[in-house]
């Protein structure tokens, strides 16, 4: 069977970039960057005030002390943020100025309020001033004609901070991948119904939905899909022409009723793989169809999710170009022992916590594929190799974060 190792990489082969889009400053968050972004200005654009103070000339100040402090004539005129002044500082004088206003012509320095003794319409200053301080620079921070943001760069808000003050009200940035998610299965429901004997609601439809939204692309949720080959050929057909990446959840496995497989082929498209050496989502099959992608997901509400985490995560970043697609991983210790099949890789649900210097890791419950429970408690997934049964306390295991790591001892799970 299939390693995981080996799915991933086959999985992240098929991948390709999405286009271009345009879209407005503030719906370009956490996407890439498809251009290069070069300044057409200075940044400041003009030399302005870093304090709020008085504007002088550094000449005045020489020779200035405690005992024999220099005086400076305020003129009347003020400059506050936003305002530019046509006078020029003449000797012997200084102009009040604020934070982030044009240092006038004549000055080249800014005494801040708080050192200065205002007397009068006078200020007494009792040390030398040297050119230049508390000046912020025309371009100090960039250039006209400068790279400030390169293509392929993941935005965020200070990117977003730059864009604006560039002027950049629109931006050009990878699309995000449109994913659809088909629930496969007789037994289900969707949330306002009422349940009847032997019915269970469909949960996978939404967890996925959620994570396709947190991995930053577009879910369309297609719904619940009868056990019937007509049906699920219908919706595969209509989410194969409005979609990247086709999800379906259950009936892959080799049950009687399991489906999927049978039709997704029928309709053409190749199959990369089906059933992978792992616990849980062991059935787990994919294909390509034209550029459209398809993973057949296994039923199991933990598998299912898993699954998205390990493989179609992953892939859904590298297609919108993000450079890191990979969640965390950390060592951490075992905080029990831990007893697996060697038949294939264990994929333990984890909470990982720091107890002084070590970070620990302990099962957050029962195991089964379908203990939905055990993942909501997890914030990791850790990787149990098959080449041994029995894995002691204290051993160190690697651990994919999905969620932060638990910073307060008293949360964690007893070891
Ligand atoms: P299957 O792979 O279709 O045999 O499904 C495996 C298990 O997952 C069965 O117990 C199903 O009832 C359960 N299951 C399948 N689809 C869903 C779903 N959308 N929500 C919750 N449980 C599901
Ligand atoms: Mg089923």
């Amino acid at each position: 069977m299939l390693s995981p190792e080996r799915a991933l990489q086959i999985v992240l082969d098929q991948a390709y970039l999405l286009e271009p889009v345009e879209l407005r400053l503030l719906d370009s968050r956490g996407m890439t960057l498809a251009e290069e972004i070069v300044s057409d200005m200075d940044i400041p654009p003009f030399d302005n005030s870093a304090m709020d103070g008085f504007a002088i000339r550094s000449l005045d100040t020489l020779g200035a002390s405690l005992h024999n402090p220099v005086r400076l004539k305020v003129l009347e005129e003020d400059l506050p943020a936003g305002h530019t002044t046509q006078k020029s500082l003449m000797p012997g004088y200084a102009f009040q100025i604020m934070t982030g206003a044009p240092i006038p012509a004549g000055a080249d320095a800014v005494i801040p309020v708080e050192d200065v003794e205002m007397r009068n319409e006078e200020i007494w200053i009792s040390r030398p001033y040297k050119t230049h301080t508390n000046i912020r620079d025309r371009g100090e921070e960039v250039w006209a004609g400068e790279v400030v943001l390169t293509q392929g760069k993941t935005i965020y808000p200070a990117d977003i901070g730059l864009l604006a003050s560039l002027g950049r009200s629109k931006v050009a940035v990878i699309r995000k991948a449109k994913v659809a998610v088909i629930a496969t299965g007789d037994e289900l429901i969707d949330i306002e119904e009422n349940l009847q004997p032997g019915l269970i609601r469909d949960s996978n439809s939404y967890s996925l939905t959620a994570q396709i939204a947190e991995a930053g692309a577009i879910p369309q949720r297609v719904g619940i899909v009868a056990d019937q080959r007509e049906l699920v050929r219908q919706a595969l057909e209509r989410s194969l022409m409005e979609c990247d990446i086709v999800l379906t959840s259950g009936g892959v496995s080799v049950g009687k009723y399991d489906l999927v497989k049978g039709v997704v082929e029928e309709l053409g498209a190749e199959l990369k793989f089906w059933k992978v050496s792992q616990k849980p989502g062991k059935p787990l099959a994919f294909w390509t169809y034209g550029q459209k992608l398809v993973f057949g997901l296994p039923g199991n509400p933990v598998a299912v999710m898993f699954c998205f985490e390990r493989y179609v995560r992953p892939l859904i970043l590298k297609m919108m170009g993000r450079g890191e697609i990979f969640r965390p991983t950390v060592k951490a210790a075992l905080a029990h022992d831990v007893k697996i099949k060697t038949e294939r890789t264990q994929f333990m649900r984890v909470m990982v916590g720091r107890k002084g210097e070590v970070l620990w890791a302990s099962s957050t419950g029962a195991q089964g594929s379908g203990i939905l429970r055990s993942m909501s408690l997890a914030n990791g997934i850790a990787t149990i190799p098959p080449q041994k049964e029995i894995w002691k306390q204290g051993e160190l295991v690697e651990v994919m974060l999905i969620r932060e790591i638990e910073e307060r001892p008293e949360r964690l799970p007893s070891a």
